[in-house]
């Protein structure tokens, strides 16, 4: 028999109890997500990634954007563990992370990470996109340890 750990498994937050809003920055995201594709808000005039996506780049103020798929990993460039599911106030241990996105430099990701221990989340620990069904037909890009 193992021993218990600290905090157990990371688990993601379920999916029915998540809604997202749109506008037309950010759907071309949600969109890719849908079929299961990573993509970021690029500057077609200058190349700056810029995530979340805005209306205009901050570089150089173009409002042309490419949305190039990404490959989908990354690294936690920050995380906390939560252990309230905000939306009852129950036990349930989660790990909101924010990931730097390989294929898109400068670009962050806010998401939840699984397939490990809560404790065992680091800075630095490589992830791979995980897609989660959600409210209204959408799809949110988590990360599972890779
Ligand atoms: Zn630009």
């Amino acid at each position: 028999m193992s021993e218990p750990t600290k905090y157990g498994p990371a688990l993601l937050l379920p999916g029915e109890q998540i809604r997202i809003t749109t506008n037309p920055n950010t759907e071309p995201f949600w969109e890719a997500a849908k079929e299961h594709r990573l993509t970021a808000c690029q500057c077609a005039n200058c190349g700056h990634f810029r995530m979340p996506p805005s209306a205009y780049c901050p570089e150089c103020s173009s409002q042309d954007v490419n949305w190039p798929t990404l490959p989908g990993t990354g690294a936690v460039f920050s995380f906390v563990v939560c252990n309230k599911n905000p939306a009852n106030g129950e036990d349930y241990v989660y790990v909101p992370v924010v990931v730097d996105l390989d294929g898109a430099p400068g670009a962050r990701l806010n998401a939840n990470v699984t397939g490990c221990n809560a404790e065992d989340v680091q800075i630095g620990m490589k992830v791979t996109v995980d897609w989660t069904g959600i409210q209204d037909g959408w799809v949110l890009p988590n990360f599972r340890k890779a």
